[in-house]
């Protein structure tokens, strides 16, 4: 059973994100997506919130994709729910040099865990948590960036009714 990670804060989760998630899928078996918990992150949708939106969009997965909540470090994580495979995305230069230390890191605590990372296809090169962030700030149009799900509850409850 090839079991992998895929750790991030997905405050909240997008297009992005999901499109490395499905591509994760031709790879293993069964993917668990970790929301961070993340107490020194002031986060905009809380950590239930956040939790359900990815439950909701992978409901059709039917099992592949797991939702937990994590605190503390990625490799224990994985160590304590039988994860070998650590799943990242990268969009540009900079991601990969981020990802680089935090890959190296993660092989001095553990060098059993291995990570997989997965170049962005170019229609979500430019998209980001922080970026919907601000664009839902100051309600900006959210197709193209989320799923669908999230764009109803965010029309529905945060942005106010056209007259
Ligand atoms: P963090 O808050 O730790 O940066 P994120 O939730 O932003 O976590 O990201 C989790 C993972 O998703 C990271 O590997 C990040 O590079 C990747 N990622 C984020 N946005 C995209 C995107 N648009 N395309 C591909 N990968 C992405």
């Amino acid at each position: 059973m090839k079991r992998a990670l895929f750790p991030g804060t997905f405050d909240p989760i997008t297009l992005g994100h999901i499109e490395i998630i499905e591509r994760g899928l031709q790879l293993f078996d069964e993917i668990i997506i970790g929301v961070g918990i993340n107490s020194s992150k002031q986060t905009m949708f809380s950590l239930d919130q956040r939790i359900l939106w990815i439950q909701e969009y992978f409901l059709k997965y039917h099992q592949k994709v797991k939702v937990l909540p994590f605190d503390g470090l990625t490799v224990d994580f994985a160590k304590k729910n039988e994860i070998k495979f650590l799943l990242r995305g990268l969009r540009s230069a900079p991601d990969f040099e981020y990802e680089k230390h935090i890959f190296l890191l993660n092989k001095h605590l553990d060098d059993k865990i291995e990570t997989v990372f997965l170049v962005s296809d170019t229609q979500y090169i430019g998209v980001s948590s922080t970026l919907v962030r601000e664009i839902i700030k100051y309600q900006g149009k959210l197709e193209g960036l989320v799923p669908q799900n999230i764009i109803n509850f965010i029309n529905k409850s945060i942005y106010p009714p056209h007259s």
